[in-house]
């Protein structure tokens, strides 16, 4: 018996010791190895070193395989399989060929062809025979069933078979080409016989799994299996497969497996066929971890990408102020509604657009600031969303404008007036109480299908009807409207007509003294006799500063002015005449120059000119405006500020401005009328302005108890219909007299030292 544990080592290992096993063993013509079951060499004989061209000592320990040619190297590991598992069985059970052919039972065990290579390369025919190494313990050590736990080892003699006559040279070929084209493929590939046992791997599948040597070399496929299914993250899915496959020999089917080490295997199943018959299958794996790395990365940048966009999108469809839809939000969804009106009930497929616009907000901007602009109109943002329901869309298109859109509301006109409605609460903006308004036109799909386009463009008109109805409202749609905005757009060009043949006029209009009982200045005010009709400067000045006119036409009253009443000046120096001036005119750089060289030409002092201003032109982010007006003061004209008490005037900044006489509005003196009520502000704005330094002028007083009451509140000038009405150049001296009977007769009516 070879003793496995002998100190030397290695087949005979002890030379010129007693002629035993050892010289046997030594002296064979046959090389022979003993390959523990995980395929290491453990001994060889001198044969061994003979035919591989190897020493001893570098064949102990090292792989057996080193010595197959390719194609062969699972030979002794199949023909050791077959030998335990021969050893394990009963002489009884000993397994019978399906061919009934009872010689063919031990060919398991047969000793096999195969091709051995030296260590010079070359190869080199070979028989190879085997047995299993009997101990005392029985075939294999630690053995206690053949084929069960434990190791074991097996002797093998090969034997150079050259001088025989070949074996089919193609056989060979075709099984090196074979075992090269498996074992060089990416894929891991397990061959499984059909009654489930494993018939062959290639090296990539056991490195692929990672399954040991020995637990191959011991052909346990349960162990195997068990093995592989610990890997996965859902070993239940994958044997259920694996059972249907079997239950289904002729199948093929792929899947991914994954591993709960995170890789991901693409697996694929098909039938191995020997002619029709299927006699087993064939598993192939392949790693394609870092494929869907690489395509989950490609999926997440993906998605990160559609987010960002989404994100673009979403501020591409955003006003970045209010944080409301944009111009081309409501524009997509404008369109959208119109394209599918959403059902044939009426309720259903209307659209509405209420287009509105703030009143005023410039001089919002102008005189508070840019932040305070903003908040107001984040502030009516906010406001308007509360007037709608989630699914409307409100947008803002720019400046202080916005539009809401609503698709299928039951009453538009409810939803408009609640808006216009919205705003009657106070708008607190930096401790400033503001009471802004808005004007909004109301256009709806109805009977007539109208495009988009034609849709706001009513809703525009119908705007502009309710700012000129007074603003602070909101107007429904009408035909007529579109004849208003041809009228508007007739008169711009008939404007334009009108400045260049001279058809503008001036009116003036005598203001009173209360103090000295007589008419000290007049103001001059434009006039457009159009066609024998006169057309109101509330209508046309807007039309003139929005398209410019104004400054033509401001220059044609002064001049005018100032030839037509520079007689009734030089009469009295203490005389003046008032002009009006847009923000528009003060824009332009040279206007300072201008004036002085009107009233030079003219031959009127400068300190006999009042230039009425309105206090938003101070607001103008334009420097201009101010050094004009300084500049002008220096040389004697005076500024009255014109209107005070509209809009968002204030008392506060008054001192800060280069203005002389403050003009209080008509809206003020018509709150007077038995001229016995109590109006704290009028008193504070006459007071506030004289602690100024300045002179206090009331307009549109129309009756004596107006008048009365202004007077006992110190107003130093009046100005009104009770004193006469603007009058051309022709009719002054009737008016400047019946203006100065009307204050002569108010002073003498009221008891001296009343006031
Ligand atoms: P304004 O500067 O406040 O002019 C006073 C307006 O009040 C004038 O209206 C005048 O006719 C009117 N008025 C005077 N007394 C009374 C009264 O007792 N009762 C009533 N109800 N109204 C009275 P008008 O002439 O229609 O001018 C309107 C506005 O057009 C002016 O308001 C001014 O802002 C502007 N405007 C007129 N002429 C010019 C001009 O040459 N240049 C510029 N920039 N604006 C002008
Ligand atoms: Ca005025
Ligand atoms: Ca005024």
């Amino acid at each position: 018996m070879i003793a496995p544990s002998s100190p030397e080592g290695a087949l005979g290992a002890a030379p010129g010791a007693a002629p035993g096993y050892s010289e046997l063993v030594e002296s064979s013509p046959d090389a022979l190895l003993v390959v523990a079951e995980d395929g290491t060499i453990r001994m060889v004989n001198a044969a061994a070193e003979r035919m591989f061209g190897y020493r001893r000592d570098e064949l102990v320990g090292s792989d057996h395989r080193l010595l197959l040619a390719e194609g062969f190297q699972n030979a002794l590991q199949g023909l050791f399989f077959n030998l335990r598992r021969e050893a394990a069985q009963p002489p009884a059970h000993t397994p019978v060929a399906l061919d009934g052919d009872a010689a063919a039972a031990g060919a398991d065990t047969a000793p096999v062809e195969a091709y051995g290579r030296r260590r010079d390369g070359t190869e080199f025919q070979a028989e190879v025979a085997g047995a299993l190494l009997v101990t005392d313990g029985g075939p294999g050590e630690n053995t206690s069933q053949g084929t069960g736990e434990g190791t074991a080892s097996m002797i093998a003699a090969i034997r150079d078979t050259s001088h025989r006559p070949a074996t089919d040279d193609g056989l060979r070929a075709a099984m090196s080409l074979l075992s090269a084209t498996l074992e060089s493929t990416a894929d891991g590939i397990l061959v499984v016989s059909s009654d489930g046992e494993i018939a062959g791997v290639n090296n990539q599948f056991v490195s692929m799994w990672g399954i040991p040597r020995e637990l191959l070399a011991r052909r346990d496929d349960a162990a195997i299996m068990a093995f592989v299914l610990d890997q996965l993250q859902d070993p239940a899915r994958f044997a259920e497969k694996v059972e249907a496959l079997y239950a289904d020999p002729g199948a093929e089917s792929r899947d991914a497996l994954h591993f709960r080490d995170g890789r991901t295997f693409e697996r694929y199943s098909r039938p191995q066929k020997v002619a029709d018959e299927v006699v087993g299958r064939v598993w192939s794996f392949r790693d394609v971890t870092a494929a869907k790395v690489a395509q989950d990365r490609i999926s997440r940048a993906m998605a990160d990408l559609a987010e960002q966009s989404a994100q673009l999108k979403a501020l591409a469809f955003q006003d970045s102020l209010t944080g409301l839809s944009n111009r081309q939000m409501f524009s997509d969804r404008l369109a959208g509604a119109l394209a599918d009106p959403g059902g044939t009930d009426p309720a259903s497929t209307a659209v509405d657009v209420l287009l509105l616009d703030l009143d005023d907000f410039k001089e919002v901007n102008d005189i508070l600031g840019h932040h305070a602009g903003d908040q107001m109109l984040m502030e009516v943002g906010r406001r308007l969303r509360t007037c709608v329901r989630p699914c409307d869309v409100v947008a803002r298109l720019g400046g202080d404008e916005f539009v809401v859109l609503l698709i299928g509301s039951l009453d538009a006109d409810a939803v408009a007036a609640r808006i216009v409605d919205s705003l009657r609460v106070p708008v607190w903006i930096d401790g400033t109480m503001l009471r802004p308004s808005l004007s909004l036109g109301l256009a709806s799909i109805c009977e007539d299908a109208v495009d988009a386009s034609e849709l706001l463009r009513r809703a525009d008109v119908a705007m502009y009807a309710a700012k000129a109805a007074g603003k602070n409202r909101y107007m429904r749609f009408r035909p007529e409207m579109m004849e208003a905005l041809v009228d508007r757009n007739n008169l711009e060009a008939g404007l334009r007509l009108a400045v260049d043949n001279g058809q503008i006029a001036v009116h003036y209009q005598p203001i009173v003294s209360t103090s000295l009982g007589k008419v000290i200045k007049v103001e001059a005010l434009a006039r457009w006799i159009r066609d024998g009709v006169l057309v109101p400067p509330k209508q046309f000045i807007p039309a003139a500063e929005r398209s410019g006119l104004i400054v033509e036409i401001g220059t044609e009253v002064l001049l005018r002015g100032c030839t037509e009443l520079k007689d009734w000046l030089q009469e009295d120096s203490s005389r003046s005449l008032a002009v009006n001036v847009s923000g528009v005119q003060l824009q332009h750089g040279d206007f300072a120059e201008l004036v002085l060289a009107v009233t030079e030409s003219c031959g009127v002092d400068p300190r006999q000119l009042v230039l009425e201003v309105t206090e938003s032109v101070f607001f103008e982010d334009d420097c201009h405006v101010i050094t004009q007006l300084v500049s002008l003061r220096a040389a004697g004209v005076r500024v009255a500020l014109d209107d005070f008490g509209t809009g968002y005037s204030s008392l506060g900044r008054l001192q800060d401005l280069p203005v002389d006489t403050l003009k209080i509005d008509q809206s003020f003196v018509a709150m007077i009328s038995t001229g016995t009520e109590q109006l704290p502000i009028l008193s504070a704005m006459i007071d506030m302005a004289h602690g100024l330094g300045l002179t206090v002028t009331a307009e549109g007083v129309e009756t004596a108890a107006q008048a009365g009451h202004l007077m006992d509140r110190g107003c130093d000038a009046l100005q009104g219909f009770l004193f006469s009405r603007p009058q051309p150049e022709a009719a002054l001296a009737p008016a400047l007299d019946k203006a100065a009977r009307a204050i002569g007769a108010m002073r003498g009516d009221r008891v001296p030292g009343s006031r």
